[in-house]
């Protein structure tokens, strides 16, 4: 069994194992020979697909261990793409991961999850600007403003996201495909304003401070 590390395209996971599990020899490719290698996530078994040149000894399911260290094979494409996800950056770790998930789960159709997650993003990004916050996630909402980390415009955003976010969890109603993505583009805009520009602004700070 042939393997390529790739970051997965599906679960993100960082230098997943790929495992080979079917090929097919293409017939309008003969020097070299071409073949389609079917292979899938170790992590998440999702699939990934190379076009790869046999330049000489065993088929590519055939290889065994690193298909290119392989001599024999040239990989000359390959996909889907690891897409790199369209996330606002500078997010802490945690915040970031739910993020992901919650436009992953938006991606896959799963708007339920996709809302439920757009609220945890939000109850955790509250609590990392104000880590001694008390009381409802209203209140801490309502406090992050009184003391002048978010706009008046944001702490509306940050309640339909906590109101709708809620509506989800407990609603018999499944959640639509807009109300899921609306609610995840209020999300990405809270966290833009809260870690993103922040983010950016200390960056350049240090930039200049060091004259670069
Ligand atoms: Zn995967």
């Amino acid at each position: 069994m042939g393997t390529i590390t790739r970051d997965c395209p599906h679960c993100h996971s960082a230098n997943s194992t790929f495992n080979t599990f079917g090929e097919f020899s293409d017939p309008n490719t003969n020097t070299p020979k071409v073949y389609t290698v079917a292979l899938r996530c170790g992590g998440c078994h999702e699939g990934y697909i190379i076009r790869a040149e046999q330049l000489g000894g065993q088929s590519p399911c055939r290889i065994s261990g690193n298909l290119e260290t392989s001599k024999y094979l040239k990989v000359i494409r390959e996909y889907p793409e690891a897409i790199t996800a369209e996330y606002p950056k500078y997010l802490p770790d945690n915040i970031e991961k739910f993020y992901i998930q919650a436009a992953d789960s938006l991606k896959a159709g799963s708007y339920d999850a996709s809302a439920i997650m757009s609220r945890k993003v939000l109850e955790v990004s509250v609590k990392k600007l104000q880590p001694d916050g008390k009381g409802s996630l209203y209140q801490r909402i309502e406090r992050l403003y009184e003391i002048g980390k978010i706009t008046d415009d944001l702490k509306s955003w940050a309640h339909i996201i906590r109101g709708d976010g809620n509506d989800a969890a407990h609603e018999e109603d499944p959640v639509t495909n807009l109300f899921a993505e609306q609610l995840l583009d209020f999300t990405e805009m809270f966290l833009m304003y809260t870690f993103t520009m922040p983010g950016m602004v200390s960056t350049k700070k240090i930039s200049i401070s060091e004259g670069v």
